[in-house]
């Protein structure tokens, strides 16, 4: 059976975010991918316009299959879009005997379309960060996961250890929202590690959060540590943001 990573996530047909990107991500690492798709959307790289759902049996009867026919060395989950998929994935996961699980728990999109239901968030919460050995919430998901508004660095690591009671083994806060440097902040049971970042250009980037996630996947699947492989993450989404191109107005993608 060959190794591949599992990413569970939706479809953005503009290819800037979504599974496409993350496997275009894991190809760039060395690595297959497969995926269980939970959500299509209709969206160009300046908007999402869309969400079409995918039924949650769907989900879970591909994870199942692709965990039978394949060795999943990591398992990278993005976009989930409903309760019952958040439930269907999470029941889904102790399936694929012990694949390190990194968590990008997307709730909305750069421009603040809704990409998980409000019931989905308690869920993915109460039945997802416990299943999950990374968790790589940006500074809105942070708050709503957590409950602690963050408006300075050091609020990072309050929030990212309120994550580590809810049941995610370590949690990589990404500070790139607040002013300053994008510095992102590591809690796991060693402590908190500052990742320094340092800003690239201006506008918005598309598909940032989902390459760094699957960054990390990557790298645990090749056996890196979870903070290396954190650590390579960054570096990796770095150099393409600095090598990143305008798509649409002030909306830039990624380049690998
Ligand atoms: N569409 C899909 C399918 C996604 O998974 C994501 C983010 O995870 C987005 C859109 C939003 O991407 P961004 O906020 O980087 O524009």
């Amino acid at each position: 059976m060959r190794r591949r990573v599992l990413v569970v996530a939706g479809l953005d047909p503009s290819g800037g975010a979504g599974f496409t990107a993350d496997l275009a991500v894991l190809s760039h690492a060395g690595l297959d991918g497969v995926v269980a798709p939970t959500a299509i959307t209709v969206q160009t790289a300046e908007r999402v316009r869309r969400v079409v759902r995918i039924d949650p049996e769907v989900v879970s009867e591909t994870i199942g299959a692709l965990g039978a026919s394949h060795e999943i060395a990591a398992v990278k989950i993005g976009m989930l879009a409903t309760a019952q998929v958040v439930e269907a994935v999470a029941r889904s996961l102790p399936a694929l005997r012990g694949a390190p699980v990194v968590l990008d728990p997307v709730l909305a999109s750069g421009t603040g379309v809704e990409l998980l239901e409000p019931a989905g968030v308690e869920a993915l919460r109460a039945r997802l960060l416990p299943l999950a050995n990374v968790v790589t919430p940006n500074v809105a998901e942070a708050e709503r996961l957590s409950g602690i508004a963050v408006r300075e660095p050091r609020d990072l690591e309050t929030a990212a250890r309120a994550l580590r009671v809810l049941g995610a083994r370590a949690v990589l806060v990404k500070g790139g929202h607040l002013s300053g440097a994008p510095d992102d902040l590591w809690v796991d049971d060693g402590g908190a590690t500052v990742l320094a970042g340092e800003r690239v250009g201006t506008g918005r980037i598309h598909g940032a959060g989902c390459a760094l996630a699957t960054w990390i996947a990557a790298g645990l699947a090749q056996g890196l540590e979870p903070l290396e492989a954190a650590r390579r993450a960054k570096r990796e989404v770095a150099a393409a943001i600095a090598r990143s191109q305008t798509v649409e107005g002030e909306v830039r993608e990624l380049r690998w």
